[in-house]
C-alpha cells in the first residue's frame, strides 16, 4: 500500500494509465541561417496557442469559469509578444538553435516568478512552465499525451498534472487520479476538488510502483493507493465509496441551512484554513465564515525574509472579499514550538512549547507585530474581519497586544488609510490561567475563541507531539470541559461571543456536549462542516443543556462518552 494525502474525497477503483511526459533533451547547436531558426518559433508558438485553444474547449465542458480562467491567463502567455521576442532575440545574439534559446527564455522566466515574493507570482511559475513545455514539445516534435481521448474508465498516475493535463480530463472515464508531487492545495489537488473526483497526492515512490494495466484502489479517504489488490479487497473498497457517496448526498441537503438545534438554538460552523485558497473548500461546504485563519504559514512558505506588509494585505483581502460580509477571524503569528522560520533563527530554548511562541514572540519583536496588524486592518475595509491573539496567558499580555492594535489603527488613520469600523478583537484562550480568568479577560476582548489542541496540552501536562503520552488527548474529560465552561460563560457574562477553533470542535461526540455548554461558533477543517451541522440540526439544546451539566459532574471521560453514546444513539 502506498500512503499519500487525500486531496479530494472518495474512492475509486479501475486500472491504471500511467501518464508520461516526453523528456526533453535539448542541445546548444550553433546555427547560420537565424531566419529559419526563427520561422520555427512563429509555427510552434501558433501550434501552441490553437493547442491550449483546443484544451480550454474540452474543459468548457466540465469546468466552472472561476478555473477555465486559468487556460485565459495561458493564451495570454502563449500570445505574449515579449515573451517571443525575448527567444527571437536569443537566437539573434547567440545565433543558437530555436529550441535551446526557448529552453534559456523560459528557464529563466520560470525562475524570476519561483523568486518573487508575492504568492500570486509565485504559483504562477507553474503555469509559464506549463506554457513553456509545450511551446518546447512542438518545437522538438514531442507529442504531449492528450488526456481528453481517453475512451475507458482509468486511474490516472503520473509525476505530477499540469493544468492542461487536468483541464483535458473527461470525468466518463477518468475514475481519479494519484501524483508523486503535490499537497492539499496544489493546483492538481483543487482541479481534483472542483471537479470532484478522487484525488491522493504526494505520495512517494508512486511511479516506480505502478504500471500502466495495473488495478489500483485508489482510498481517496484515507490518502491510500493499493496496487493489485485480490478480489474481496476490491469489494470491500467498493463498498466503502458506495457509503462515502451516499452520504455525502445526504449531506449536501445541509449545505445552504442554518446551523440551528430542534428547538431554535442557533450557532455557527465555520472553517478553519490555512491560506486564502482553502477559502473555496469553506464556501462549498456552507461555511458561514472562517473560524481560525493560521497566518504563520504566510511566514513559512516565504523563503528568505518576513512576509511584507503588502503581501499579507493581499491574502487577508482575498480570504475577507471571499466570503462576502461573513465573519473572518484571523489569528495573528504563532510562531515557535514546533514551527520554525527559514530566515529566523529562534534562540535554543529547553521547552519550546513552554518558551518563546505566538504573541510572546510578537510582543518581544513589535516590528513584525505592527506590520502584520497594520495589513490586517487595511484589509478590514473589505469584510467583517476579526483578530485574535494566539496563547494569550494574562490580561497584561492581551492589554499591551490591543494598544498594538490600537497604535497600528491611529496610525493607518492618520494616513488616511481606509480601516473597517466594525473590526473584533479577541483573544484565544488555549493556556489554563486564560480559562481560568476568562471572566475578567472577558471585560477587554470582543470575542474568544478556545484552543483545546494546546488547551488539552498544557492542562494535561502531555505534549501534544507525543505519541507515548496520547493518551492523555482527552477532549470528553470533565477537567477539560469545566475549563471550556469557564471560558464560555465568561465571555458570555459580558455579551460576547465564544468559539472555539481546536480539532475538538470538529469531533462528533463532543458536538452535544459543546452546543449544551453554550458554545456559539464551532470551527473546524472544511470537510468535516456538514457531518457537524446534520448532528447540530437533530439535537435539542434544552437537552444537551441537561447532558453538559450531567458531564461536568463526572470522573472520566469515559463516562462522558457513554453519556454522549447513549443520548445520540450510537
Ligand atoms: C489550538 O491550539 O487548538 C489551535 C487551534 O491552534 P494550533 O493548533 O494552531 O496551535
Ligand atoms: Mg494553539
Amino acid at each position: 500500500m502506498l500512503k499519500g494525502i487525500a486531496a479530494s474525497q472518495g474512492v475509486a477503483v479501475a486500472k491504471v494509465y500511467k501518464l508520461e511526459q516526453p523528456v526533453l533533451d535539448i542541445q546548444k547547436v550553433e546555427v547560420t541561417d537565424l531566419e529559419a531558426e526563427k520561422a520555427k518559433i512563429e509555427r510552434a508558438f501558433a501550434k501552441t496557442v490553437e493547442d491550449i485553444e483546443k484544451i480550454k474547449e474540452t474543459a468548457a465542458g466540465h469546468l466552472a469559469a472561476e478555473e477555465l480562467a486559468i487556460y485565459d491567463a495561458h493564451l495570454m502567455m502563449a500570445q505574449d509578444p515579449e515573451f517571443k521576442s525575448q527567444i527571437l532575440d536569443e537566437i539573434e545574439n547567440s545565433k543558437e538553435n530555436a529550441e535551446y534559446a526557448a529552453q534559456t527564455v523560459a528557464s529563466n522566466m520560470v525562475s524570476m516568478f519561483e523568486n518573487m515574493d508575492d504568492s500570486y507570482f509565485k504559483e504562477r511559475a507553474a503555469d509559464i512552465k506549463d506554457v513553456s513545455f509545450r511551446l518546447l514539445c512542438n518545437l522538438t516534435g514531442k507529442t504531449i499525451p492528450n488526456l481528453a481521448t481517453l475512451d475507458s474508465p482509468v486511474i490516472i498516475v503520473a509525476k505530477d498534472l499540469t493544468p492542461s493535463d487536468t483541464g483535458s480530463l473527461n470525468k466518463e472515464f477518468a475514475k481519479g487520479f494519484a501524483t508523486e508531487m503535490g499537497g492539499r492545495t496544489s493546483h492538481s489537488a483543487i482541479m481534483a476538488r472542483s471537479l470532484e473526483i478522487p484525488a491522493v497526492v504526494g505520495v512517494k515512490d508512486l511511479m516506480a510502483n505502478v504500471k500502466s494495466g495495473d488495478t489500483v484502489v485508489l482510498d481517496a479517504i484515507a490518502g491510500e493507493v493499493i496496487v493489485n489488490p485480490d478480489e474481496k479487497t476490491i469489494a470491500e473498497y467498493k463498498a466503502k465509496g458506495a457509503a462515502y457517496e451516499k452520504e455525502k448526498e445526504e449531506l449536501k441537503s445541509f449545505k445552504d441551512q442554518p446551523s440551528v438545534s430542534t428547538d431554535g438554538h442557533k450557532v455557527l460552523i465555520v472553517g478553519n484554513i490555512g491560506s486564502p485558497a482553502d477559502v473555496q473548500a469553506v464556501r462549498d461546504n456552507g461555511g458561514e465564515g472562517v473560524g481560525l485563519f493560521r497566518t504563520e504559514f504566510l511566514y513559512m512558505k516565504s523563503e528568505d525574509d518576513f512576509p511584507n506588509e503588502d503581501t499579507q494585505f493581499a491574502a487577508y483581502k482575498e480570504v475577507l472579499e471571499a466570503m462576502q460580509g461573513k465573519p473572518v477571524v484571523i489569528r495573528t503569528l504563532d510562531i515557535g514550538g514546533d514551527k520554525k522560520l527559514k530566515y529566523y533563527q529562534f534562540a535554543e530554548e529547553m521547552n519550546p512549547f513552554l518558551g518563546v511562541r505566538a504573541i510572546r514572540f510578537c510582543l518581544q519583536r513589535k516590528d513584525i507585530f505592527r506590520t502584520q496588524l497594520r495589513a490586517l486592518l487595511r484589509a478590514s475595509a473589505y469584510g467583517h474581519l476579526c483578530i485574535m491573539f494566539p496563547m494569550i496567558a494574562t490580561v497584561n499580555e492581551f492589554k499591551e497586544a490591543k494598544q498594538c492594535y490600537e497604535d497600528a489603527r491611529a496610525e493607518l488613520i492618520k494616513e488616511g488609510v481606509k480601516v473597517g469600523d466594525d473590526v473584533e478583537v479577541g483573544c484565544m484562550i488555549e493556556i489554563p490561567a486564560a480559562a481560568v480568568l476568562a471572566d475578567q479577560l472577558a471585560k477587554y476582548a470582543d470575542f474568544f475563541s478556545i484552543g483545546t489542541n494546546d488547551l488539552i496540552q498544557y492542562s494535561m501536562a502531555a505534549d501534544r507531539m507525543s505519541q507515548s503520552v496520547s493518551y492523555l488527548y482527552q477532549p470528553l474529560s470533565p477537567s477539560i470541559l469545566r475549563l471550556i465552561k469557564m471560558t464560555i460563560d465568561g465571555a458570555h457574562k459580558h455579551g460576547h461571543w465564544c468559539g472555539m477553533c481546536g480539532e475538538m470542535a470538529g469531533d462528533e461526540l463532543a458536538a452535544p456536549v459543546l452546543l449544551g455548554l453554550g458554545l456559539d461558533e464551532f470551527s473546524m477543517s472544511a470537510t468535516s462542516m456538514l457531518r457537524a451541522r446534520r448532528m447540530i440540526n437533530g439535537l435539542s439544546y434544552a437537552e444537551m443543556q441537561k447532558l453538559a451539566d450531567k458531564a461536568l459532574e463526572m470522573d472520566t471521560m469515559e463516562e462522558v462518552s457513554d453519556l454522549i453514546k447513549s443520548a445520540i444513539g450510537k
